[in-house]
């Protein structure tokens, strides 16, 4: 059993505890809160170890009746690595603590990729995380990429990738966040700094990406052309991105159209926090011309990275390979196609 600490308990740290403890060969050590609020309850009422960021916030879960079992050090100490799901910044800020436990860790998106000996995807590069000691699992947009380039790169080769990213506003906890009635170029240079990350995953990638910002919480949405290196049949590049588990094609025949929709699927699956962990292509939008693929996808940006976490742990600690735990994982998850309540959209594909 891996014993897993998550430090920074906030959208993404929540859902990795969660996943970590669904699967049968790891375990949570523990997870620390700044204070003693809602998620701090939550995460107590779930059974897991409650640790404060620092001795001075001790006496303020006492004082609100919530038993802490220390604070991050005491963590650190107690798992044998860490997932840190902290703030952009505040991760790297937290290297010197792991380090000094020898503790591994996992960062986030929001870290700078040298934070990390690499940046992870598990379709794209599992075996760059193997034995290593730090591991950056990229953005929830750079996962949502290199999850549909990494089977096109393969079959068909990438000759210039070109992405326009429709960014949500903020997650639906983010109150502070916009816009709140526009539209922003995000940022207005052009090409964006999605490019250069996905690149992280894919050194040799030629890839534009250009980024606005939505008053949305929802969803990404991705509107995606990639001038491949061979002309693929239509029929086989949808049954290319239909294999692969972290792809959903969504079919025709389900009536989805948005991102409110595929929310609203995943919640009537029963998944929790109505979580969409896998990148969610409009199987009408698969188009081809010539050598030109282009597709719509959905991305649920507190989610999809949640998965790539707990492969990302296997990697690091050897214990599996990448095909065996995507499988270990999506199965532990409820993941499988065959395994919840989404229709198969093989057989959609035929209506
Ligand atoms: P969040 O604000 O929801 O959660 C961060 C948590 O860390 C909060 O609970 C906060 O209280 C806690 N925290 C703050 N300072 C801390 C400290 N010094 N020590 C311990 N905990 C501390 O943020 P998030 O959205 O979960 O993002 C975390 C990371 O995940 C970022 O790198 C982000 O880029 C990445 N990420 C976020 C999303 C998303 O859409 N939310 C998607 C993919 C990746």
């Amino acid at each position: 059993m891996l014993h897993v600490g998550v430090n920074g308990y906030g959208t993404i740290g929540k859902r990795v505890a969660d996943a970590v403890r669904a699967q049968p060969d790891m375990t949570i050590a523990g997870v620390t809160k700044t204070s003693p609020d809602f998620a701090a309850e939550g995460a107590r009422a779930a059974g897991y170890p409650l640790y404060a960021c620092d001795e001075g916030s001790v006496d303020e879960f006492h004082a609100a009746g919530l038993a802490v079992d220390g604070t991050v050090e005491d963590m650190v100490d107690a798992s044998d690595v860490v997932v840190d799901a902290t703030p952009g910044g505040v991760g790297a800020e937290y290297r010197p603590l792991y380090e000094a436990h020898d503790t591994p860790a996992v960062f986030q998106g929001a870290e700078a990729p040298d934070v990390a000996e690499t940046s992870f995807n598990s379709r794209a590069n599992f075996e760059t995380a193997r034995d290593a000691d730090y591991v950056r699992v990229v953005s929830c947009n750079t996962t949502g990429l290199s999850r549909l380039l990494a089977p096109l790169a393969e079959t068909y080769g990438v000759e210039k990738a070109r992405t326009t990213l429709v960014r949500r506003g903020g997650d639906p906890t983010q109150s502070e966040r916009g816009p709140i009635n526009d539209i922003l170029p995000d940022p207005v240079e052009v090409p964006s700094h999605h490019g250069p990350d996905v690149q992280t995953i894919f050194p040799d990638l030629s890839i534009d990406t250009l980024g606005l910002t939505v008053p949305a919480t929802l969803m990404h949405l991705h509107s995606v052309n990639v001038t491949l290196e061979s002309t693929p049949d239509p029929h086989e590049v949808r049954d290319l991105l239909d294999a692969e588990s972290r792809l959903f094609v969504v079919p025709e025949r389900s009536g989805i159209e948005s991102c409110g929709q595929l929310r609203e699927y995943a919640r009537d699956a029963g998944r929790p926090r109505g979580d969409v962990w896998e990148n969610c292509v409009w199987g009408e939008s698969i188009t081809v011309e010539g050598r030109d693929f282009y597709c719509f996808q959905a991305i649920h940006q507190e989610a999809d990275v949640v998965p790539e976490n707990v492969d990302a742990l296997r990697a690091m600690f050897d214990m599996a390979d990448a095909e065996e735990s995507v499988a270990r994982t999506n199965a532990a998850l409820g993941l499988e196609r065959d395994g919840d309540a989404r229709p198969d959209p093989r057989v959609a594909a035929d209506d």
